[in-house]
């Protein structure tokens, strides 16, 4: 694990790394967010720990400008800055958690742990086929690159079948996946999905296997 810390005061950053050291993180030390703003961009880091009161460039400007380009590594705030404004401020700006100084190391321990367990399963979920893109987290389809709205439903049905090409998957598979035992759904709602996924992206993505089911083919372009 690599840790970048950023603060000013050297025997609170002196500490903190000794102690994050001795717990198998390896920790990079800067004192001002503009070289902390660089140690970022160039180094991939799987948390940092961020200082407010900081010369060069404030805390919460660093997380402006850190959250604004790119950077989706956790960060913890670690201020004595502890006025519910700031705390608010921070988790605004794109902070992950905050903790007020004086704090216990065994806390900020605990708390790092926890950031980065959270991010590391936080990783995109992405179906990618042919041009298609599903976001499983996000529950967003694009097709050759443009958004394609779909029902709740016909995106779950997509889902199905992207998670199966190559296979036929029967209708009563789909009706129970998508509706689980209730029995009033309307027998042709899977017809009306499919064709609105066809409408919306390409009309040979799914092949009815008539009075089986549905498959996207492994190679549906040939
Ligand atoms: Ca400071």
């Amino acid at each position: 694990m690599r840790v970048l810390l950023v603060e000013d005061e050297q025997l609170i950053a002196d500490a903190i790394k000794a102690f994050l050291e001795r717990h198998e993180y390896r920790v990079d030390w800067v004192e001002d967010g503009l070289l902390a703003k660089d140690a970022l961009r160039t180094g991939e880091f799987d948390l940092a720990i961020l200082d407010l009161g900081l010369p060069g460039q404030d805390g919460l400007e660093f997380l402006k400008a850190v959250r604004g380009d790119k950077a989706d590594v956790p960060i913890l705030i670690l201020s004595a800055r502890e006025t519910t404004k700031n705390r608010i401020d921070g988790l605004n700006l794109g902070a992950d958690d905050y903790l007020t100084k004086p704090f216990d190391m065994d806390e900020l321990l605990a708390r790092c742990r926890a950031l980065v367990r959270r991010s590391a399963g936080r990783t995109r979920m992405l179906l990618e086929y042919e041009g298609l893109v599903l976001d499983l987290d996000q529950k967003k389809a694009s097709y050759d690159g443009n958004d394609v709205v779909l029902q709740p439903l016909a995106f779950r049905l997509l889902t199905i079948l992207l998670e199966r090409r190559g296979r036929v998957v029967s209708k009563s598979d789909l009706m129970e996946k998508l509706y689980g035992w209730e029995e009033n759904a309307e027998s042709n709602v899977l017809e009306v999905y499919v064709s609105q996924i066809r409408r919306k992206t390409t009309p040979k993505l799914i092949r009815t296997i008539r009075g089986v089911g549905y498959i996207v083919d492994e190679d549906f372009s040939s």
